[in-house]
């Protein structure tokens, strides 16, 4: 077996597995309507393309990715959209969020499918099919995956592709069976992933309580040259850079990603609908989710997102009695929901119904003792009750200098505090709060840059506008000069014709008639003076003179 490199910190925590991962994925039962939000992953929401009233089919694309960082989203069945429109989906916020609504014909009538040989494609083409079939991090992080198949501008060479199958949250087991069940399906998914990143090894880590998963994918990658690695059971195996660590021995820089130390990591239930789009031609429409916790019979159901949790518990035997939360997610990292009247997401790999059996008993909240327990089980290494004092403070420049940011909100530091503090509420807060002030710095940065921007056109135009003034004034003052000129020749010329013997009328009617008076003046003869005055002197020599 190859070198382990454990990190820093973790929990064993109780297991509670076997609830739900003994019996094969089920299919869920088509839902009559289907809630499908447009913002199913980070990024930018898709864009709808359908409204109301719109007749779709199963697979078509109802949501375009909208930039980068976005990823398609389509009808999981076909029927009519009932209505484009803001409806509850299960987040943290709590808020609501748009929504396509469809109502299910029954049929289940398909688009065209399109697989693709990947061998053929460009990269870029490649990474577009997958973006296209609304590929994200089925893992929770919900991440559109052709962001992270491209290097280019992240890492020149790939070392390590990562499988993550380690599931180490207690109560899910949706990757367990997936793995147990359709591993040829999953190398499928990862030669394509390879095929793009060409990486230099492929290591499938999965915790050593599924040994019936690591069985099948280890002969699922006979040939392949794929390793698969079991890890230790220790939370949190299955956070990206704990495993990276595990598995590679490389620590992820403290704000940076895998792929800063040459790893990338993908989640084994993502590389399986990597295999769907391109073997079959098939977007992301379903997911596996584990449904369990304090309902009748809890499992796994290969369900259509957009089905609400209300439906899926129905089909597990409804709730038994006594539960006192739903949480999407497990109990470290999972968020609790207001209700179970939201649709399954991409990002929803489990639904748990938790009795007061499964929470910890609320328990008043003492002052920090300083004990240093939450230091020892931080697998991000940082001071958890540093960032404490500083959140609950508001100071946020502080918490950020002790690396607010690098908590993954794993929850080991609230599990094992003994004054009952519930730290990583402390952390969400601040981080919220950091966002919101961030967002409204950014406003009014954007609000500033306008307003400069709208001064630099105003003091542009009013420079071109007087450029242009310029640029005609010289025009009319040399024309303004010559005319002045012109006048001041015409006036001496005027006064020296009018100090001369009137010219005949014939004369004068030449200059009536358009000559000018210089060359009246040149024709007019030297007529004799009356008087033998100065003015007896021949014209032209009183001129000269
Ligand atoms: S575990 Fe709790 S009491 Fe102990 S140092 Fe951390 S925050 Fe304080
Ligand atoms: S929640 Fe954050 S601070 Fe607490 S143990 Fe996990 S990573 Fe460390």
């Amino acid at each position: 077996m190859s070198r382990l490199y454990p990190f820093h910190g973790g929990l064993k925590t109780v297991r509670h597995k076997t609830e739900s991962n003994q019996w094969p994925i089920q299919r869920a039962a088509l839902p009559h309507r289907l809630t499908v939000p447009l913002r199913q992953h980070i990024g930018a929401i898709a864009k709808s393309l359908v409204q109301a009233g719109d007749r779709v089919l199963k697979g078509q694309m109802i949501g375009q990715a909208d930039g980068y960082i976005s990823a398609a989203v389509h009808a999981p069945t076909s029927g009519m959209v009932a209505a484009v429109e803001t409806c509850p989906v299960p987040h943290p916020s709590g808020l609501p969020d748009l929504c396509v609504v469809i109502d299910s014909d029954g049929e289940e009538c398909w688009v065209e499918h399109q697989p693709v040989d990947y061998r053929a494609l460009h990269p870029s083409e490649l990474r577009n099919v997958l973006r296209n079939a609304g590929i994200v991090g089925l893992g929770g992080a919900a991440f559109p995956s052709a962001v992270k198949l491209n290097l280019s501008g992240q890492c020149e060479h790939l070392d390590t592709l990562i499988l993550n199958g380690a599931e180490c949250e207690p109560w899910i087991t949706c990757d367990d069976r997936l793995m147990r069940e359709r591993a040829t399906g999953i190398v499928a998914g990862l030669q394509v992933m390879t095929h793009l990143l060409e990486p230099r090894e492929v290591l499938i880590g999965i915790e050593d309580d599924k040994p019936e998963a690591i069985a099948a994918m280890a002969e699922a990658c006979v040939g392949t040259g794929y390793q698969v690695r079991p890890i230790p059971t220790r939370y949190p195996s299955g956070s990206v850079k704990q495993l990276v660590k595990l598995l590679t021995g490389k620590e992820t820089p403290v704000e940076g990603l895998p792929v800063d130390v040459g790893v990338q990591c993908f989640n084994a239930a993502t590389a399986y609908t990597v295999h769907r789009a391109i073997d079959h031609g098939e977007p992301v429409i379903s997911r596996v989710v584990t449904v369990t916790g304090h309902v009748s019979q809890p499992g796994n159901f290969e369900a259509l997102l957009g089905t609400s949790f209300a439906d899926l518990v129905e089909q597990c035997g409804g709730y038994r009695e006594g539960v006192e939360r739903l949480i999407m997610g497990g109990p470290m990292m999972g968020f609790a929901l207001h209700s179970d009247e939201v649709p399954l997401t991409k990002a929803a790999n489990c639904i748990l119904a938790a009795s007061a059996a499964e929470l910890t008993p609320a328990q008043p909240v003492m002052p920090c003792i300083r004990c240093g327990a939450c230091v020892d089980v931080c697998p991000a290494n940082l001071l958890p009750q540093q960032l404490y004092w500083h959140a609950r403070a508001k100071e946020f420049d502080k918490a950020q200098d002790y690396h607010l940011f690098s908590c993954i909100e794993c929850g080991c530091c609230s599990y094992v505090c003994p004054s009952h503090i519930p730290l990583v509420q402390y952390y969400r807060y601040a981080k919220n709060e950091i966002w919101a002030q961030e967002k409204e710095k950014q406003k009014a940065e954007l609000a500033r840059q306008r307003h400069q921007a709208r001064l630099e056109r105003l003091e542009r135009e009013k420079q071109e506008r007087e450029a242009k003034l310029r640029q005609k004034a010289p025009a009319k003052t040399i024309k303004a000069t010559k005319a002045s000129e012109a006048g001041i020749k015409l006036d001496i010329e005027a006064a020296v014709a009018h100090a001369k013997p009137h010219p005949p009328s014939s004369i004068s009617s030449h200059a009536e008639e358009g000559e000018s008076i210089t060359d009246y003046s040149a024709r007019t003869p030297a007529l004799p003076v009356e008087g033998g005055s100065r003015g007896s002197e021949p014209l032209s020599s009183k001129q000269d003179a």
